[in-house]
């Protein structure tokens, strides 16, 4: 049942991920999402059909354009993939339910913040905020509790905090997609936030060893690393913060 359910999510998971890609390239410029086509960033020149398959086109075209021959990043596929395994990963943990569609549209978003900050260094508004309310609502609806509201404030405030004190590293992008996090995941936020401020260390270290004092200058985006402690915390989260009880709770 989930393997069938896992092969059918698998491609409109795929379509989504593409899809995911031009909302990032062309969101944060103010440019619409459904027109024109896709084209070539560097020379223009747009894209047939089939040099727009997600993953399928990166591979044969070996991440070249067909016209002017310039790299095709490897976030394009790197995106597809991603949104694709997560949206598969919600039906399979999740089921056929509510809550998976929830969970699914929260990976996308995440995916979709994550590509916009590694590119172009923001969190947009126009993304996080009404994904932040539609996400709340759909919850709140589904498992009623104040606990999704409750844990979005938290989260909210915690980073917002964060930011305060050191404002180098977080902006109040960051803040609020704690309050979507926050939404999402319930009390998990907590290993949401843990988890990604430890994933956060590693680039943080490397940067520091490589370049000493002037790597406090040096401002990695967050995003990706929230996004990455979400999908632990979204799938994981509970054993995790059970873990916890029983090894530090008594
Ligand atoms: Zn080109």
């Amino acid at each position: 049942m989930n393997a069938a359910l896992a092969a059918v999510a698998f491609a409109p998971g795929l379509a989504v991920g593409s899809f995911v890609n031009v909302v990032a390239a062309r969101l944060p410029l103010r440019r619409s999402v459904v027109h024109p086509r896709s084209a070539c960033m560097s020379c223009g020149s747009e894209l047939a059909w089939y040099d727009n398959v997600p993953l399928l086109s990166y591979a044969l075209l070996r991440g070249r354009c067909r016209s002017c021959g310039v790299r095709i990043s490897l976030l394009y596929p790197a995106v597809e993939l991603a949104t694709a395994l997560l949206v598969v990963g919600c039906f399979v943990r999740f089921g056929l339910s509510g809550r998976a569609v929830v969970a699914a549209f929260f990976c996308v978003v995440l995916v979709a913040i994550s590509a916009i900050d590694l590119i172009h260094r923001i969190i947009p508004n126009r993304i996080v905020v009404p994904a932040a309310a539609l996400v709340l609502v759909a919850q709140t609806a589904l498992r009623p509790s104040p606990e999704w509201a409750l844990a979005s404030l938290g989260a909210a405030l915690f980073l917002f905090v964060a930011a305060l004190a050191y404002p180098a590293g977080m902006g109040m992008g960051d803040v609020k997609l704690a309050l979507l996090m926050g939404a999402a995941l319930g009390r998990s936020v907590s290993v949401a936030m843990m988890a990604g401020m430890l994933a956060a260390l590693v680039p943080s270290l490397y940067l520091l060893a490589r370049h000493g004092g002037a790597a406090r200058k040096m401002a990695i985006p967050f995003g990706p690393f929230l996004a990455l402690g979400s999908v632990v915390a979204l799938f994981a989260g509970g054993s995790l913060l059970h873990a916890y009880w029983v090894l530090f709770g008594h």
